[in-house]
């Protein structure tokens, strides 16, 4: 059910639009604009102005931002800059910029230049001494990490692991040892595969935040261990589906325990060839001086698996 926006909303939202269309925003200048992630409503009343106002829109993809600008009530000249054009766009849109011109520069969702293309067209537009000018927004990294209460102790962006599974396990094995939070983009036809790597290179014991189609109608956020994670995307494909920012806390969470979990976890392994799960627990109890009942729950999944 929608509701109708209440009077002092309306009010609100003229005033805020009058202050943005105020605002100087100078000529000759690349505005880098953060656009939804998902939810067409995640836009600021600033990036709204400053579309207003630009003569062209710098874009990877001219019929998606079309769209999107279409439903904000705008139509603009696009410039195609996508990853494969983007040293020959800057060059166009220096001259434009040159000619005074206001150039918008956004990625498909999400901020530009993270994990998209932008980067070498600013880089190209500071080189020639010309203004650029960031318009805050969303990016499902910064999105993520807000609602992951794990952000506390700084954290090391990623995005993309390498895709081919040798590049992908080596890129992990050199992150191994990071203590900061570490946040990746994944794909969701790769996630469970990634996952399950991400389990075997950082140990069972680490947390992991599944950050789920964010702003959108199906948005989830499951945060759990490394060591349960596989298991419950696998349990509905539903969760294998839509866009993902994996978050796993830094080395320094799990630290000795991770190392000694690791250590109880072959073990286990060894025993359960000769000893039920509650032998090989109790043993491994002994051995170790770990806690039986987490040891027993280990024992479990391991026999589960092998069944
Ligand atoms: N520039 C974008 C940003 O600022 O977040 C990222 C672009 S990158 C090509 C796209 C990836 O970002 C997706 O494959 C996914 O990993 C992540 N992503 C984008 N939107 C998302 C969302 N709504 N929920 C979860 N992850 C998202």
């Amino acid at each position: 059910m929608t509701s109708p926006l209440s009077p002092y909303l309306v009010t609100l939202l003229k005033s805020l639009a009058e202050d943005a269309a105020a605002q100087r925003f100078p000529a000759g200048a690349l505005y880098v604009l953060a656009t939804p992630i998902g939810n067409l409503v995640d836009i600021s009343i600033r990036a709204l102005g400053v579309l207003e106002q630009v003569d062209a829109i710098a874009c990877e993809d001219t019929r998606h931002t079309g769209q999107l600008i279409k439903r904000y009530g705008f139509s603009k000249p696009l410039i195609s800059t996508h990853q494969h054009n983007e040293a020959a766009a800057a060059q166009k849109i220096i001259e434009r910029l040159r000619n005074g011109d206001r150039i918008a520069l956004v990625s498909d969702a999400g901020t530009p230049a993270i994990s998209d293309p932008g980067a070498r067209v600013v880089d190209a537009v500071l080189t020639q001494g010309l203004t650029v000018v960031p318009i805050a927004g969303p990016s499902a990294a910064v999105v993520a990490l807000s609602a992951s209460g794990l952000s506390g102790e700084g954290f090391q962006f990623v995005g993309f692991l390498p895709t081919k599974q040798a590049q992908r396990d080596s890129a992990l094995q050199a992150l191994k040892e990071s203590t900061a939070l570490l946040v990746f983009y994944e794909a969701p036809h790769r996630v469970l595969d990634t996952v399950t790597a991400m389990r075997e290179a950082f140990g069972h014991q680490r947390r992991i935040v599944i950050a789920r189609e964010l702003s959108k109608l199906f948005e989830q956020i499951h945060r759990c261990s490394l060591s349960e994670a596989p298991a419950w995307l696998a349990a509905d494909t539903d969760r294998q589906r839509g866009e993902f920012v994996l978050l796993i806390e830094g080395a320094n969470r799990g630290g000795k325990e991770d190392e000694q979990f690791n250590e109880a976890r072959r073990l286990l392994t060894l025993l359960l060839e000769e000893c039920s799960v509650s032998q090989a627990a109790a043993l491994a109890a002994k051995i170790t001086g770990l806690k039986k009942n987490k040891l027993y729950a280990m024992a479990l999944e391991i026999a589960d698996q092998r069944s």
